[in-house]
């Protein structure tokens, strides 16, 4: 057993001081305590916070292999559609060895930013051309290998691909994430969700797999309660695709195929409309807003006043790891928000004065229940997943108990003041 003693301790109560937090053998939190109450101490944390892990809903490992290097003329009139060029050639040149170190890589860097958990939304699966290795499953082994050696927890997002665009087939490059049909997509899915890995399934999006894909794949997500992801409504032409090939909207089409619902999390939804916002607050799904990837990519600014307006839970992902800063990503949430409304404080609860408390909730509990996780905050009988903040950092200065959370989220990078972090009762990363 472990019982760690920070200065403060942020809970689903708020900031207390003086606590010790016990943990089991298997890092689940047994305890909150105070530190008069006998419970042994096992690791001091002087001028330190602890604070819930943060939780990456959505990301591509081996997209940090594009870092830097697209941001320089690729056509005429570059856009999302170009840099997705780029990338394509990228996922070419992969191996399970590449995938394996880009990952592993990029992992330690999520956990130096403070990222707990990972959903890895991953779509490249056979080799170049189609075929499949001899173990079908050898890519996502070792994306899910690779952060166990980093010390991250990965939920494997097992991605359905099927064909190019609506009713088009894929092209060369597209082959890799191709399954031949649903069923040796789904027995792929199978192999994975029994060996024990946290694990859930995720359609590409509507226009790379049929519709009776979401159907079948949306059943398979409710017979076994695993998360069921998706991008859409990230570019606009794939909503006039969607309106083309199948009347209706992509976030619609979802519906149709009762894909919609409390497992279902919608990546992106920057270009959603009224009716598509109401679906999914109907339907109690999520949805995970990526704010350094969308800006890099051009992709526009989500509707957030009026998904906060819906009440629908908001989760972060890195996406495309261009940049590794759970803070940063929720800031820029808040600032293209403001931005695209022209008013201040836009993602807030009705309870609560400022956006701190909302943006870190969106960055850690309901990511964790995005993903299916028990994580995400500081309570007894959830993962020991923590953050150890150094409150003696110099843009922490003038900080009160009462504003730290804007503090963090407004004034401060992962960089400059996460000093340790914790996954499942382990410091698998510490500032040197
Ligand atoms: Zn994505």
């Amino acid at each position: 057993m472990k019982g760690l003693a920070p200065d403060y301790v942020y809970t689903p109560q708020g900031l207390i001081p003086d606590q010790v937090v016990s943990v089991s053998d298997e890092g689940v939190i047994l305890a909150i305590a105070n530190r008069d109450s006998g419970v042994a101490i096992t690791e001091e944390l002087p001028g330190m916070v602890l604070l819930p892990g943060f939780v990456n809903t959505h990301s591509h490992a081996f997209q940090r292999a594009l870092r830097g290097h697209t941001q320089r003329r690729l056509s005429a009139n570059d856009t999302f559609w170009t840099w997705r060029n780029a990338m394509y050639a990228e996922a070419q040149r992969l191996t399970p060895e590449l995938i394996y170190e880009h990952s592993k890589q990029v992992y330690h860097e999520m956990l130096a930013a403070g990222y707990t958990s990972v959903g890895e939304f991953h779509y490249v699966h056979h080799q170049p051309g189609g075929r499949p290795y001899d173990n079908p499953n050898i890519l996502a082994e070792a994306v899910v290998q690779a952060g166990r050696d980093a010390g991250i927890r990965v939920v494997l997002l097992l991605t359905a691909y099927a064909q190019g665009n609506f009713k088009q087939p894929p092209d060369a490059h597209q082959l890799r994430f191709c399954d031949r049909s649903l069923d040796a997509y789904l027995a792929r899915a199978e192999t994975l969700r029994t060996s024990g890995i946290p694990f859930g399934v995720a359609p590409h999006s509507v226009r790379a797999v049929p519709a009776k894909w979401l159907t079948a794949i949306a059943d398979y997500s409710r017979q076994h309660q695993i998360p069921f992801h998706i991008h859409a409504d990230e570019q606009r032409a794939e909503i006039e695709q969607c309106l083309a090939a199948e009347g209706c909207t992509p976030i619609e089409l979802l519906q149709r195929c009762a894909a919609l619902g409390p497992l279902t999390t919608v990546v992106h939804a920057t270009h959603a409309n009224a009716r598509e916002i109401e679906l999914l607050a109907q339907t109690g799904a999520t949805i995970c807003v990526c704010p350094t990837t969308e800006g890099d990519l051009g992709d526009g600014i989500a509707p957030y006043a009026e998904l906060r307006q819906a009440n629908i839970p908001l989760t972060i992902g890195s996406d495309s790891n261009t940049r590794l800063d759970p803070f940063e990503e929720l800031r820029w949430a808040e600032y293209s928000a403001r931005m695209r409304y022209q008013r201040r404080r836009v993602l807030v609860s009705d309870e609560m004065a400022s956006p701190g408390p909302l943006l870190f909730a969106y960055g850690t509990r309901y990511g964790a229940r995005a993903l299916r996780l028990q994580s995400g905050q500081i309570a007894p009988g959830l993962a020991a997943d923590f953050i150890a903040v150094d409150l003696n950092t110099p843009a922490l200065t003038g900080w009160t108990p009462e504003d730290l959370l804007d503090v963090l989220c407004f004034g401060t990078a992962a960089s400059q003041v996460i000093k340790q972090t914790w996954v499942q009762g382990q410091k698998v990363w510490s500032y040197i």
